[in-house]
């Protein structure tokens, strides 16, 4: 074919400059021999038919030919189609599929012969040799579905789960749009993430058994330690020293509890229960637990109630109330001598959320550390030369708290003048998440 074609662009060439020389001829002699006006108007032909054939536009079969030899070609394409790892699945809008590749006939084990070009329905679900590639096609269909996009917005990201084999699956699927921008079907990408999450779930829970592990050993120390610390008679180098190791004991403690925390967040099973709640009085509770530490160490701890009442809203008090007391203990230790915190609660003027917000007068974060404070294990250099305990697990909690709530967390700082730990909880209950989902598998 592409013989054929190269014969005809050298014949079309030949036939070109023919035509050329026999128009010059006839324009040159009708200059001497014809009226002006046929003179000019061949004139004309002469440099049309010259511009169209530098300007390189070659009509007919050729310039697709040509435009083929550029471009990947329509088997070029189903190559790279058919070699793609993952699952592609291609459908237009009345949900006829149009596209099967390999790895989707394996992944559902059903040949392409038999999906491409039909049409397919919720309803396909009950033919059990379709289940799977139905449940695929309507996400909603499946046992365990956890969105990972906003809803409406492209691409759209869900995970699906099944059993009977065990399956972790994420599809991605993006609209395709013709020259007019009008969506004219789908695509989705289907990613087998089963070996993935698996190794993910057997790492959560060795560090699930080795925090449970732990912390009875550490309780056993904690409470040798402190009644060690009660006995008469001690002198003040053993007393001191009774007293670090208890404090190592307790900072131990706290970050295997936090590993523990952590592996069921990552898991989805940290198992939120959420009630309607007064947040003010929440708060308040949270505050009377923080006022004696805040008292011991110098530092003034105020609670700004709201100038109006604030709409009841939906949540785990004992899951917040930890995410909570972190952020005041944070503001309390990372302080300056004498130091100020001031707790603040109020209503979004635009949005349906409650603003709470937890101002220090402490040693502050800077500009590239307060993008990184929000990770596990991080720990700004200022905040380690002044508390050298710490795990850098505490923030990472907060904002999965905040989020299984449906709020967002974020801090402002200016190093060396204070903090401002800022987080939102939905006061309309439709935006809590329905259902809690695995994080970062
Ligand atoms: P930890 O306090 O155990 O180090 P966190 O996750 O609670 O862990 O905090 C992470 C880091 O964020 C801290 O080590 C510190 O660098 C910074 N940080 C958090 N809260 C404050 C604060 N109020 N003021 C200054 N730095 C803070």
């Amino acid at each position: 074919m592409r013989a054929f074609f190269s014969v005809i662009t050298r014949s079309r060439e030949v036939f070109f400059w023919i035509l050329c020389a026999v128009l010059g001829a006839v324009f040159v002699a009708s200059i001497f021999y014809f009226p002006l006006y046929a003179a000019i108007a061949e004139g004309i032909v002469f440099i049309l038919l010259l511009a169209i054939f530098r300007a390189g536009v070659p009509p007919g079969p050729l310039a697709a030919e040509q435009r083929k030899e550029k471009s990947v070609g329509g088997t070029e394409f189903e190559n790279i189609v058919e070699s793609i790892e993952d699952t592609l699945v291609v459908y237009d809008t009345d949900l006829t599929v149009s596209l099967f590749n390999p790895a989707a006939e394996k992944l559902f084990g059903a040949k392409k012969s038999a999906i491409v070009g039909r049409k397919f329905s919720p309803e396909d679900a009950k033919d059990a040799s379709l289940e799977r590639f139905i449940q695929v096609l309507f996400p909603t269909l499946s046992p365990t579905m956890i969105p990972r996009s906003s809803a409406g917005a492209y691409p759209q990201v869900v995970d699906l789960a099944f059993q009977d084999p065990y399956l972790e699956l994420r599809v991605i699927t993006s609209p395709i749009l013709d020259r007019r921008g009008e969506t004219v079907g789908f695509v989705k990408v289907v990613r087998d993430r089963t070996h993935e999450v698996s190794l993910l779930k057997s790492k959560s829970e060795f560090i699930a058994i080795a925090s449970h592990q732990l912390r009875t050993p550490i309780t056993n120390i904690e409470w040798v330690l402190q009644s060690s610390l009660s006995s008469e008679g001690l002198d003040e180098n053993t007393k001191q020293s009774l007293q670090n190791a208890l404090i190592s004991a307790n900072q131990l403690k706290r970050t295997v509890e936090d590993l523990l925390h952590i592996s069921k967040i990552e898991d989805g099973r940290f198992g939120y229960e959420f009630t309607e709640t007064d947040i003010v009085a929440f708060l308040e509770s949270v505050l009377e637990e923080a006022y004696p530490e805040a008292r011991r160490i110098g530092i003034s701890l105020y609670f700004e109630r709201p100038k109006e009442p604030l709409p009841p809203t939906l949540i785990d008090s004992k899951k917040l109330g930890m995410a909570v007391a972190n952020l005041i203990d944070n503001a309390i230790r990372y302080n300056t001598q004498n130091g100020k915190v001031v707790v603040e609660a109020r209503k979004q003027e635009q949005d349906p959320y409650v603003e709470i917000s937890i101002r220090d007068t402490g040693i502050g974060i800077s500009h590239e550390d307060i993008q990184k404070i929000f990770t596990k294990f991080f720990r700004a250099e200022n905040a380690t030369r002044v508390k050298a305990n710490g795990s850098g697990l505490g923030l990472y909690i907060v904002k999965n708290i905040v989020q299984s709530h449906g709020g967002r967390v974020w801090a402002e700082s200016e190093e060396g003048r204070g903090s401002t730990f800022y987080f939102t909880i939905p006061t309309d209950s439709s935006l809590v998440p329905p259902i809690e989902a695995p994080v970062g598998h």
